[in-house]
């Protein structure tokens, strides 16, 4: 199937198929229609993913995709800034915020492995209830409970979503109304 006339085509082949959740089969099917009948398309997806990749950034406070230095749930003054949500992704947000329910603030622990703790405690600042949104596994328990023992003298309530949320899937494939109820039912740990 490859051929050397056609690399610019097997570019852009490789390059849907690098995406995540895009197989072989998809990005050979999304290729092939841009190149041989939605050239507009693709000039528009070229255009956005330009545009998005040139002005999202990381929000400086809480780590959630921004076009600004503070994101729009960071500078809403009418958030509750007592409840802070700790995240995995920040795609986790836009999970949660769908929901419309949870009015407090974020913290997306992007690398697990190595985040900030001195960033992160200058976020929890003026919070009282620190919320664990994680998806259940041995690995987020194990987090959670290092989490809670570096901020011991912060006088947190700390409170994880509760059970009804799967273990080891991600928050965005739990249906809506497990979510909401696991926010609203959060327990304290
Ligand atoms: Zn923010």
């Amino acid at each position: 199937m490859k051929s050397k006339e056609l690399a610019p085509f097997n570019n852009l082949v490789d390059a849907f198929a690098a995406m995540p959740g895009i197989g072989e089969k998809s990005a050979l099917k999304l290729a092939y229609h841009i190149v041989s009948e939605g050239s507009y398309d693709g000039m528009k997806l070229s255009h956005a993913i330009e545009q998005a990749v040139e002005s999202i950034q990381r929000c400086r406070k809480c780590n959630n995709l921004s076009q600004d230095e503070l994101c729009h749930i960071c500078s809403d003054e009418l958030r509750d800034r007592t409840k802070l949500c700790l995240v995995e992704s920040a795609k986790d947000i836009l999970t949660i915020e769908k929901l419309g329910q949870y009015k407090g603030l974020y913290y997306v622990l992007s690398d697990i492995d190595t985040f900030d703790l001195v960033h992160l405690r200058d976020a929890l600042k003026g919070v009282n209830e620190l919320i664990f949104a994680f998806a259940p596994s041995i690995a987020s328990d194990t987090m959670m409970l290092y989490i809670e023992s570096q901020l011991e003298d912060m006088n947190l309530q700390f409170t994880k979503i509760a059970q009804g949320v799967p273990t080891g899937i991600s928050l965005d494939s739990v249906d809506t109304l497990s979510l909401a109820r696991a926010i609203e039912d959060r327990v304290s740990i």
